[in-house]
């Protein structure tokens, strides 16, 4: 999407902190970090939110649980969170599905 902030940062267009990258997923340290590690992992095509993954869709959503799951490991993380938000009551605030992995502190049950 054209004025899509995160198809803009994979693509190039706009800064970010890259952690990794391939052919269908990249992925970037937040600009405001939630926790000492916080990072984001996207699909670079567009898709606004998990209301919108589909049959036809959804090999990416696996493979980016691959690279959380590579990615933890090589920074050597032993506990971590992965997050999306769907909707703005859930504290969705950019409508490009994403998955935030957060760690390196002690985290609450249930989250506020
Ligand atoms: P959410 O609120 O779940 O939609 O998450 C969106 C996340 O994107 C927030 O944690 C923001 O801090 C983060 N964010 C917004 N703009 C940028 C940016 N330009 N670079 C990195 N992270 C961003």
């Amino acid at each position: 999407m054209s004025d899509c902030l995160f198809c803009k940062i994979a693509a190039g267009e706009i800064p970010s902190n890259k952690v990794y990258e391939d052919d269908l997923c990249y992925a970037f340290y937040d600009i405001a970090p939630q926790a000492p590690v916080h990072f984001l992992v996207i699909p670079k095509a567009h898709i606004a939110s998990v209301s919108d993954v589909t049959e036809a869709n959804s090999a990416v959503v696996a493979h980016i649980f691959t690279v959380i799951s590579k990615l933890a490991k090589e920074l050597g993380l032993e506990s971590y969170r992965v997050v999306s938000n769907i909707g703005e009551q859930a504290g969705q605030s950019v409508f490009h599905l994403h998955f935030h992995v957060l760690s390196g502190r002690d985290m609450t049950w249930p989250p506020g």
